[in-house]
Order: C-alpha cells, then sequence, then structure tokens
C-alpha cells in the first residue's frame, strides 16, 4: 500500500483522524524521491511529483512548492513524502518555495480532515490554513521576441494584434494584466497565444513568493564598562564630535536599535563602523516583537485584580486538572452575561503557559474590541500575537511570523486564527460559541468552532467553549456527556441579572406618533437614564433609514436589478442600496412604472433610529455604531473609548454593540424590534433571537447600578422572547428541541446544503432536478436519509444568479458523507449537462437564505 492510500486509510470518512502523532515525522527522515502535492485551489486531486535529488532529505511535509499543471505553475503544499512511485510518469517539483515548513504536521492533518468533513479539496483547506498574505501571485510576462519586432513594423496582423506588438514595443516585458488593462478589448490573452505560437512573442511565468519578515532587529550596546566609556568621551569630544554622540546616546539609551541611531546622527554608519572598530560599541540582534500600537486606553482597564467566586474557582479547578492531564478534554462553560467568564479563561491561559504550553483564542470577529486587546495584553504582554482583518497587510505578516516562529505563545483572532501555526498548542478558547460569524460561507465552508475541536484533539488539548447562551449543538453535546459541563450562575458584580420588560407594539398607547421608532416607555426609560447621567444602548438589527421604498399608488417597490431584495435607503448618502451586492442608485421622485409621484419610505433601520433619538433628546451625545458608521479602521475603537470615558449617552447599533463589551456605565438597553431576527425563514430564527435579545440584555447593569431591558416586538408571546425575558436558557432549550426534532433539524439530525446557481434560471432548475433524480435511489435504500426540495433559495437571485437548493438530512454524519459521495460519483459518470450552473456543498450549514 502506497504512502498516500495508507494515509487516506487511517481516516474514517467524515469522522476523525486517528494518525499516530509523528507518523509524518518518521517520514520526513526517509529517503524519498516522490511527494504528493496539494495544488492551493477548488482542483479536486492531490497530485504527485518528482523530487529532484539536491530535495531529497531537504523536503518535508507542510512546505510550499510550485509544480507544473497543464501549461502553468501553480502553487501547492507538500502533503506527503512517498518512497514508491506512482503508476503514470510524475513531472519534477518546478521550486521549493520554503526552507521551514508553512503547515506543522498537525495542521496537515487538520487540513486533510476538514477537505473530507467539509467537502473541499485538501488544497482549498490548506490555503484557508495559510494567511492570504503569503500566498503566492504568479504573473504571466509578454516580451517581443527578435522577429516579434521586426513584425512590428510591417507583417498585416488583426488590429488588436497589431495593438498588442506596438504597445510591447514601447515596453521591454509587460504583464498579461498590465496589457488587458491598457488594451481594454476582448480576447487579449487570446491574441498573444496567437503571437506566442507565431514566435513573435515570449510568454514567461514569474512567482512571487512572500517572504516571511526578520523578526530581529540591529541594537548596539556598549562593549566597555560605562565608567571607561564616559572616560574616552571625554577624550574624543573635541576630534570626534560625531562619536561623541552617538557614544552619549548609547551611554544613555543602553541597548539601541540602529534605525533609532539613524534617525538621531547623520553618517551612523561610518560613524558606528569606527567604533566597533575600536571595540568601544558592538552589534547585537535583538527579537523586536509586535509592532502593533496595543490598546492601552486607561478606561478599559479599570479592572483591581479580582478574587474568583466559588463557581470560578471551580470551573476554572477542572480546566487545570484537565490542562495536567495532558489529553484531550471538551469543555462547554456555561456563564450569564458578566459572569465572569473572561476571567477564567484569563487564568486558565496563564496556568497552560506555565506548563510551556501554547494557547489559541477565538473570539467573533466583532467582538475582538480595543477592551479584550487591552485586558489580555495587560496580562501577558508580548506573548500576545493578534490576527484580524483590520490589521494591515504587514502587520498581519509580522503577527503570523510572530506566531509561526513561536515567538508569541498565546494567538487571538477570529475564525481563521484556529489555523494559527502555533506548536504545543494545549488550551483552545472558543468565546461567544454560538456566534454565526465562526462559519466561513465560502469554500471551504467550515465552522471553526468544529474545527477548533478537532485540533484540540490532534494536539490532545483542552478546549473550552464559552457563551451565555449555547448553540443547541453544544448544550446537546454537553447534555450527552460529550462535553463536560460547567456552570456560572451568577453575575460577579450585581446580584441578578436585569429585569426584562416586554412592549406589546400591537397596543395603540404603547405606540407614539405615526412612523415613529421609539414607544411611551422605551422613551420614557431613556429620559430618565439621562437625568440620572447613565447610558443607553438602543440596538436594531438592520442597518440604513428605511428598508423598502413603495410606491403610494401602483405599489411598486424599488428592487435591486441584480438580487431579489428590496434597496434599502441610507439618509447619511442618500441613496438606494442593495445589502448583497455593490448596487446602489438615486431614489425616484417619481414611480418608475406609474409615474405617480407619491414615493414612500418604510421599514427601520438604525439611520432613523438615530434621527429620532437625536430629535427626541437634542442635548444627548449620540452615536451609532453599524457598519455604515465610517472613518476609517479606528472607528469603532473610537466610539467604543468614547463610550468608556462616559462620553456617549445614547448608542445606537446593529448586533456590532451586542458582544463582548463590558461597560459599567450602561444601564438601560432597548431593542428597538425583536421581530428582526424572528421573521428570518430559517430553523434557526427562534435560536438566534433567543441569543441575540439574551447577549443584547446582557449588556445592562454590569456595574454597580443596576439595569434594565426594554424589548419592543409585534409578537410579545413568542417562546423565544419569553424565555429570554426571564433569562431562562434550559426553558427556551427544552422547547426549541422538540420543534427541532419534530421537523428532523440539528441537532436532533445531521444536514448538509446543496446550492445551485447559474445565471440562466432554467439551466439551475434542471440541473437541479435532474442531480436529484440521481440522488434519490440512495435516499431511499439508506434508512433515516431524508432530502428537502429542490426549491428555489429564499434568495432567489444574487448579483444575476438564480439560485435553488436542497436540504440532505442523515441520522449521523457519517450517513450524511456517504449519501453525498454516492450523489457525486453518479453525477460524474451520469455527465449531465452543466450549462453553467454551479453547485456548491455546505455541510452544517449556517445560514439557510
Ligand atoms: P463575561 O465574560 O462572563 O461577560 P467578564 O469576564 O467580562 O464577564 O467579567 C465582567 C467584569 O467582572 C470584568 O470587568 C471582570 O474584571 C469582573 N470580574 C470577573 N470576575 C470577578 C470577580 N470574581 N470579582 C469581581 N469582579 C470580577
Ligand atoms: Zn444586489
Amino acid at each position: 500500500m502506497g504512502l498516500a492510500a495508507l494515509l487516506r486509510y487511517t481516516y474514517n470518512k467524515g469522522g476523525q483522524p486517528f494518525l499516530p502523532g509523528n507518523f509524518l515525522k518518521q517520514v520526513g527522515s526517509m529517503a524519498t524521491h516522490f511527494v504528493d502535492v496539494a495544488p492551493l485551489g477548488p482542483i479536486p486531486d492531490v497530485l504527485t511529483y518528482a523530487l529532484p535529488p539536491e530535495w531529497l532529505g531537504v523536503v518535508r511535509p507542510g512546505m510550499r512548492v510550485l509544480v507544473p499543471l497543464g501549461k502553468r505553475l501553480v502553487t501547492g503544499c507538500i502533503v506527503v513524502l512517498r518512497d514508491t512511485p506512482p503508476v503514470d510518469t510524475p513531472k519534477f517539483v518546478a521550486d521549493l518555495l520554503d526552507d521551514q515548513p508553512s503547515l506543522s504536521p498537525e495542521l496537515v492533518e487538520l487540513t486533510h480532515w476538514m477537505a473530507d468533513y467539509y467537502v473541499a479539496s485538501w488544497g482549498e483547506t490548506i490555503r484557508a490554513a495559510l494567511p492570504r498574505a503569503l500566498q503566492t501571485e504568479s504573473v504571466q510576462n509578454a516580451t517581443l521576441t527578435a522577429e516579434g519586432r521586426q513584425a512590428a513594423a510591417d507583417s498585416p496582423r488583426t488590429a488588436l494584434e497589431s495593438r498588442l506588438l506596438t504597445l510591447l514595443s514601447q515596453h521591454r516585458s509587460l504583464s498579461l494584466k498590465q496589457l488587458q488593462r491598457r488594451i481594454a478589448a476582448r480576447g487579449v490573452r487570446h491574441a498573444i497565444q496567437r503571437l506566442a505560437a507565431a514566435g513573435l512573442v515570449e510568454v514567461s511565468q514569474k512567482v512571487s513568493a512572500p517572504k516571511l519578515p526578520a523578526l530581529t532587529e540591529l541594537t548596539f550596546e556598549l562593549a566597555l564598562p560605562p565608567a571607561e566609556v564616559k572616560a574616552i568621551v571625554q577624550t574624543l569630544e573635541r576630534r570626534a564630535p560625531q562619536q561623541t554622540a552617538v557614544l552619549r546616546y548609547v551611554l544613555q539609551a543602553g541597548q539601541c536599535p540602529a534605525a533609532e541611531l539613524r534617525r538621531r546622527v547623520p553618517h551612523t554608519n561610518q560613524v558606528v563602523r569606527a567604533l566597533e572598530q575600536k571595540g568601544i560599541l558592538r552589534r547585537v540582534p535583538r527579537e523586536r516583537g509586535s509592532t502593533l500600537a496595543w490598546h492601552t486606553e486607561e478606561a478599559f482597564l479599570d479592572e483591581p485584580a479580582v478574587t474568583l467566586n466559588p463557581a470560578q474557582s471551580q470551573a476554572l479547578e477542572r480546566i487545570c486538572q484537565f490542562l495536567q492531564e495532558d489529553q484531550f478534554a471538551p469543555v462547554l462553560l456555561h456563564g450569564v452575561t458578566g459572569s465572569g467568564k473572561t476571567e477564567v479563561y484569563m487564568r486558565a491561559i496563564a496556568t497552560a503557559l506555565a506548563q510551556g504550553k501554547r494557547v489559541i483564542y477565538l473570539v467573533p470577529e466583532i467582538a475582538l474590541t480595543p477592551q479584550l486587546l487591552a485586558r489580555i495584553h495587560a496580562r501577558f504582554g508580548q506573548a500576545v500575537a493578534v490576527l484580524h482583518s483590520r490589521l494591515t497587510r504587514g502587520e498581519r505578516i509580522d503577527e503570523w511570523s510572530r506566531i509561526h516562529k513561536q515567538q508569541a505563545s498565546i494567538a487571538i483572532g477570529p475564525r481563521s486564527a484556529v489555523f494559527a501555526p502555533l506548536e504545543r498548542v494545549g488550551l483552545i478558547i472558543v468565546d461567544e460559541e454560538h456566534d454565526p460569524s465562526y462559519k466561513q460561507e465560502d469554500a471551504p465552508r467550515y465552522l471553526a468552532r468544529d474545527v477548533a475541536i478537532m485540533r484540540a484533539k490532534l494536539a490532545n488539548a483542552v478546549v473550552v467553549l464559552g457563551s451565555a447562551t449555547p448553540s443547541l449543538e453544544s448544550f446537546s453535546n454537553a447534555q450527552q456527556k460529550r462535553y463536560h459541563y460547567m456552570q456560572l450562575p451568577d453575575r460577579v458584580r450585581t446580584q441578578d441579572l436585569p429585569p426584562v420588560v416586554i412592549v406589546d407594539l400591537r397596543r395603540e398607547d404603547n405606540r407614539a406618533g405615526v412612523g415613529e421608532v421609539l414607544s411611551h416607555p422605551l422613551r420614557q426609560a431613556i429620559a430618565a437614564r439621562m437625568v440620572q447621567g447613565e447610558q443607553s444602548l438602543l440596538f436594531l438589527n438592520r442597518r440604513g433609514y428605511a428598508t423598502f421604498v413603495q410606491c403610494h399608488d401602483c405599489g411598486f417597490i424599488c428592487q435591486c436589478p441584480r438580487c431579489s431584495v428590496t434597496l434599502t435607503f441610507h439618509i447619511d448618502d442618500r441613496l438606494l442600496k442593495c445589502h448583497y451586492c455593490q448596487y446602489s442608485s438615486q431614489p425616484p421622485e417619481t414611480c418608475p412604472t406609474c409615474r405617480g409621484t407619491r414615493v414612500e419610505y418604510f421599514g427601520t433601520g438604525t439611520q432613523k433610529v438615530e434621527r429620532e433619538v437625536r430629535r427626541l433628546f437634542p442635548r444627548a451625545r449620540v452615536a451609532r455604531m453599524d457598519r455604515d458608521a465610517t472613518g476609517g479602521r479606528h472607528a469603532y475603537q473610537d466610539i467604543l473609548q468614547r463610550l468608556a470615558r462616559g462620553e456617549i449617552d445614547i448608542l445606537i447599533g446593529t448586533q456590532m454593540i451586542t458582544k463582548g463589551h463590558d461597560f459599567p456605565r450602561i444601564t438601560l438597553v432597548g431593542v428597538v424590534s425583536a421581530d428582526v431576527t424572528l421573521g428570518l425563514p430559517d430553523f434557526r430564527a427562534a435560536e438566534r433571537t433567543f441569543q441575540v435579545l439574551t447577549q443584547v440584555a446582557g449588556r445592562a447593569g454590569r456595574g454597580a447600578v443596576s439595569g434594565q431591558v426594554i424589548i419592543q416586538t409585534y409578537a410579545p408571546q413568542h417562546y423565544a422572547i419569553q424565555h429570554a425575558q426571564t433569562h431562562d436558557f434550559l426553558g427556551f432549550y427544552a422547547e426549541e428541541m422538540t420543534y427541532r426534532r419534530r421537523l428532523g433539524y440539528p441537532p436532533a439530525v445531521r444536514l448538509a446544503a446543496l446550492r445551485f446557481d447559474a445565471r440562466d434560471p432554467q439551466a439551475v432548475e434542471q440541473f437541479c432536478h435532474a442531480f436529484v433524480a440521481l440522488l434519490r435511489p440512495y435516499i431511499r435504500q439508506a434508512e433515516g436519509v431524508t432530502i428537502l426540495g429542490p426549491a428555489p433559495a429564499v434568495l432567489a437571485k444574487l448579483k444575476d444568479r438564480y439560485r435553488w437548493h436542497l436540504l440532505v438530512k442523515a441520522p449521523t454524519a457519517r450517513r450524511l458523507h456517504e449519501v453525498i459521495e454516492q450523489g457525486f460519483s453518479t453525477l460524474k459518470q451520469a455527465a449531465i449537462p452543466r450549462n453553467g450552473v454551479r453547485l456548491a456543498i455546505d455541510v452544517d450549514p449556517v445560514n439557510l437564505l
């Protein structure tokens, strides 16, 4: 059996890999002549290549290589070394891009599991695990040949070819992209190919592989005792003023970075060389640490050393016990909002570090607040590396390299930080584990929480899932004893969770004027907090001003021409915008269909709430936080800092304001409409509503003064709202689970969504039905497996593509994978015409729209 086959064999499909830990390492020391390479793209195969002899013993799995694929060179990652040749004669690896593996053996295994489980190519999952900034770019360059230079002058060609030849004769070499940009006509690539075939143009491929930055900097220090140097300075004073200046500075500063010296003294290089030769100064390389400007805003850091309460101590003790055992241990830490979960994480991290282990700390993107960063940095300093999308490219590469070189021992970030290249990971924290942002919606469609669990399993690590509102999946795993369950039932500062008042918007007397958003009770509550000098938070999960624009006369509604959604009116720039594509347009003054002039604005977004608040409370200091709030990459941080300093009275926002923040002076939380999430056509609508209400309510009354929550809704009887009102997670869980069981939705079953889309609505419908026909025989055979659909998706058209979908349900993940696999292998054989239909698989889907 070949190694690749053996490797495959040791994986049980869709289950867990059970490779012995150092399997890949042993192979690495054997003499190998061939490598299996996963090209970093959606090409589904792992291909075998031959190794040039000089690389024997050098290459290891996890290194990036360039390999020929068809006529191109592509980047790939070595996944397996083999000593037996494949059946066909393989091509040679073209180049080696790494001298150290970019992926550790553990991550090679992890990405393999992901490829199997999420039905993606191994290359795609590896790509997801590498920072985008490190991925190679290949550029194709065109140059004129000697004959080409001749031809530019005379021989007759097509207009396009002539233009290309002329352009190329003016430049030494141009990339195909540059040519396309300059000529802006169709067929540039093809024309270049023809010219190349005629020998007039030469096309070469260049690959740029970003190198990791050096994480050391050059510094200088005194090579002699300071007293001696002082004496030397006196003798040098007049003869060499430059040298004196340098020595004075180093005497004062101690170790001094070369860059700093250069800034202070002219001609530093010469001067310093002279001092080195005299043996007064010497150079030392030094780790330069993180270049991130840490958010050490005082306002975020008023935390005295706390004594853990009994529930916290108990949870921490058990986690530390698991850490001691060096074994895989999944933990669900269920603590109400403000119960001190973060404090437990911090101490568990300290314990893991003390054992020489490293830590991954995952947070939802929008919970990665300056507050949390300041807290974790205050505790662990330069041991922390941050990975997230708001860093610049350079900062990102820098932080990733600090992790890769094991200079940092804690990696914190959103979902992709689960791939942090740390070795000896002993603890993984997944904060707000229920958060939908852990799901990646593009291929590979993975759920970082589950990948974290698999990574912990591979590393024999402890994984702590924390939440005030655990996902049904995780809670049911805890109930079935697959996860250890720990609870923090009480808040640390105040005794009680805030009382929740539900305002029934169906009742006339609650409502204010026509088209007004804030009910009487909510207005009064805000006014009362203003008087007290306390802060209020108003939450609405919809941005923009009005959510649809309609003609009063004929009922016409403004829709996106590319997507089947209504356009949202944004008052800041007075534009109608599509929230799914980039489309925007001026709002019509007259109706485009009936020419009527009564065009009206309906529905409420955060901008409308802001307007009303400013009108009702002209003296209040108001801020809005949503994706439209502009002001550069520090905008959110600025708002949160002002909030922390007490410079904002009323903050309005989308779900961005629901998570992670801990501001003791917020005493009122108003939910402008609980019905936004409740109305989603998705089986998780109730769960999302319960989660979001509980989370946002949890922002109130975290300090000494107790808080209050007001929820406005047209559906006050709904169980999600009722249970949120009483902070009753268990009640909600029990009720929701009965629906999930009855209707057959996760966690009662395992689910995969198959999505089909195409520009041609008929093509997608036909393909979809043909595919289901292929799948049906297996569905009947496999007991307990059902399919729903095919049917048009709720968002029936997005970006000009028509969308259909199909849900496959099965009692276990294994069954689910079997059915999907059979479906695909028959699809391959059946050769149904594709007609431009794209097909995507989403295992454990989160978004069903
Ligand atoms: P959670 O993550 O559960 O919402 P946090 O860990 O953010 O809660 O804790 C909320 C606040 O309470 C923080 O400011 C934290 O410093 C503080 N805190 C945590 N544990 C204690 C404790 N045992 N005693 C006093 N204050 C605490
Ligand atoms: Zn659109």
